[in-house]
């Protein structure tokens, strides 16, 4: 399933709001969403109204499933939370430089692995385990080792093309 980048909610959003403006994006009707998603056409107008933000576990599965997005995105929504704060940084040891954001792809919370490189991606510092705070910091701040891991497979083929 693609997953478009500017699915995020956007600051101030409501729950009835960000739904209807990704539908939109999609170009889907209500009637073809509400299909989709496994839902009554009349319980979708109703979130689309924003008459109610309670959504079960039901239907905040067909929802994601409808739209490609991350139920965790919903589930901020209806809590009114900013969606960061249910969302770790994730970054791909290999490609990411330390300073620059991370690709809105690791972020995904489905996303386990790079989608450039394969390597594992990581929420937190591979020697101390403390969750990554920010990606303005090159190293640990509590052990000090640096989230970029240098590869041995890197090192070797600088070694080799001397
Ligand atoms: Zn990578
Ligand atoms: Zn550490």
């Amino acid at each position: 399933m693609t997953i478009l980048t500017d699915n995020r909610p956007q600051d101030g959003e409501s729950l009835a709001q960000y739904l209807r403006r990704v539908r939109t994006s999609l170009k889907m009707s209500q009637g073809e969403m509400a299909t989709k998603a496994g839902l009554h056409i009349q319980s979708l107008g109703k979130i689309e109204a924003g008459k109610t933000t309670r959504l079960n576990g039901k239907t905040k599965a067909g929802l994601s499933r409808a739209l490609g997005i991350p139920e965790d995105y919903l589930d901020a929504l209806c809590r009114g939370v900013p969606v960061t704060s249910v969302q770790h940084l994730k970054i791909c040891p290999q490609c990411w430089s330390p300073g620059s954001s991370a690709e809105p792809i690791w972020l995904d919370p489905r996303s386990k692995y790079c989608f450039i490189c394969g390597t594992s991606l990581i929420d937190r510092c591979p020697s101390c385990q403390e969750l990554i705070p920010s990606l303005k910091f090159r190293f640990c701040g509590y052990c000090g080792q640096p989230y970029k891991k240098i590869s041995n497979y890197d090192s070797h083929i600088r070694l080799g093309s001397i």
